[in-house]
């Protein structure tokens, strides 16, 4: 166990990682982002091309949507950490193996263990197969529901939403229910 970390030492340990072979294709490593005073943690997959060139999470046309889905939901993206399962973007936008999702684990629970977050919001089926396992998605989505003493949120990655815009409600009633919920 890591005592005495932070969110900047953590960042800085994933800048330099090279513990699995997506170092080799990444431009830049993305650590999560956020305050360290936050309630909810936000969990995609893994950086896409934008966030690769730029070193941070969501800043691409998923970004957009989930920044667009925050401010109609009222929660200001300062009230959230973003993070991904990897950190480093697999080519192609693949999705990342289950060895480079294990071998990623430990920034995550770094950034859990110094966050402590009341919730954890679950962004599409490959985090949510991460921490709940199964395949039951579809029939999950929009709960919230606990797991190993840990409350998750069930949702739509933004991603989704590029080419099916109907899931844009879907993620804002997702998030209108953990903001009441959790008082973000
Ligand atoms: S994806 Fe994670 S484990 Fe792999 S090189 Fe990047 S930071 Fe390290």
């Amino acid at each position: 166990m890591i005592i005495d970390d932070s969110l900047d030492k953590i960042a800085a340990d994933v800048a330099i990682c090279r513990l699995c072979r997506l170092f080799r294709t990444r431009t830049n490593a993305v650590p999560g982002e956020g305050s360290s005073l936050v309630k909810a943690v936000l969990i995609g997959e893994a950086p896409g091309r934008s966030e690769d060139e730029q070193g941070r999470p969501f800043v691409g046309k998923a970004g957009k949507i989930l920044d667009y889905v925050l401010r109609e939901t009222g929660i200001n993206r300062s009230q959230i950490f973003i993070t991904n399962l990897v950190k480093c973007r697999p080519p192609g936008n693949r999705i990342p193996t289950v060895d480079e999702v294990t071998t990623c684990r430990m920034y995550l629970d770094r950034e859990f263990a110094f966050l402590r977050p009341k919730i954890i919001g679950l962004l599409g089926r490959t985090a949510y197969s991460t921490f709940i396992g199964g395949d039951g998605f579809s029939s999950d989505r929009g709960r919230i529901l606990k797991k190993n003493g840990q409350t998750y949120l069930i949702t739509f990655h933004p991603a989704a939403a590029i080419y099916n815009k109907s899931l844009i409600e879907s993620l804002k009633s997702d998030f209108t229910k953990m903001s009441s919920e959790f008082g973000l």
